[in-house]
């Protein structure tokens, strides 16, 4: 029998919800780059993966186009990924530090990955609406991942999606507003701690404004956290959420636009 994230997985795989993104995965999978051409497409949305038992979060921003929309896995496949597992197989919450398809023997240990918006978008700029149709997915995904203690925001979106997530599931707010920093923890009252981080997009790691030291850094501060946490412990947040939330199905259309940082 399938497990309630396995459920969700293949909901999420099914959705069209959003018809330019749906284009636009489909658009690239037919023209792709001449490095990939010949090669099959995932070319739908993307599930998180990991260990359901995960105590460390990770909140991303979406696949890219010839990235996790060719192999079907989050960060699999491309420059960001390379920097990604780099990091968690140093703070061993990868079994290796490179991720290039979908069978290729990646394990996460105590880590789950997620995104913001599960289909890649143009120019990585996914609108408001775009944004508020894919959301119900991560709400759902939070409330199943129970025991989720640390939760790192790749980029302020992933950063920002995950603080609009615990207000929409009523979990507690911090004592001070939040400000993104990289690096920057902010703990809550129910004692989960998110982490900001700058997102190992080329954007950031061309530039150097994010460096493999950098973004280590975060896992360490991530394994720190979690390695003063009693093992056994479930999330006080998957607990006992104050409302319900129900997984409405996605469907707005077009607004604002917001980019990878
Ligand atoms: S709601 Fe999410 S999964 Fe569905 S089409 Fe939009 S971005 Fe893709």
């Amino acid at each position: 029998m399938k497990s309630t994230l396995a459920r969700l997985g293949a909901r999420i795989v099914a959705c069209r919800a959003c018809p330019r993104l749906v284009a636009h995965r489909e658009a690239s999978a037919a023209a792709p780059p001449r490095r990939y051409r010949g090669e099959r497409y995932w070319a739908r949305p993307l599930p998180g993966f990991g260990d359901p038992r995960a105590r460390l979060l990770l909140v991303g921003l979406a696949p890219a186009a010839h990235g996790g929309n060719r192999t079907g896995r989050m960060f699999t496949g491309d420059r960001s990924g390379d920097w990604l597992f780099d990091a968690l197989h140093h703070a061993g919450f990868a079994n290796q530090p490179t991720s290039r398809h979908r069978a290729d023997g990646l394990r996460l240990r105590d880590a789950w990955i997620t995104a913001t918006i599960r289909c890649a978008p143009p120019a990585n700029r996914p609108t408001r609406a775009e944004l508020a149709a894919c959301e119900p997915y991560l709400l759902e995904e939070l409330r199943l991942l129970r025991r989720v203690r640390v939760v790192v925001g790749l980029g302020r979106i992933g950063w920002q999606a995950y603080l609009r997530a615990r207000r929409a599931l009523g979990r507690p707010r911090p004592s001070r507003a939040p400000a993104f920093a990289h690096g920057a923890p902010t703990t809550f009252p129910d004692r989960v701690t998110l982490i900001a981080s700058y997102h190992p997009s080329q954007q950031n790691t061309f530039t150097g404004k994010l460096t493999r030291p950098m973004l280590r850094g975060v896992f360490r501060k991530a394994r720190r956290l979690l390695d003063r946490q009693p093992r056994s412990r479930v999330g006080s947040g998957g607990r006992s959420p104050r409302r319900r939330v129900a997984v409405s199905r996605p469907g707005r259309r077009a607004g604002a636009g917001a980019r990878r940082r």
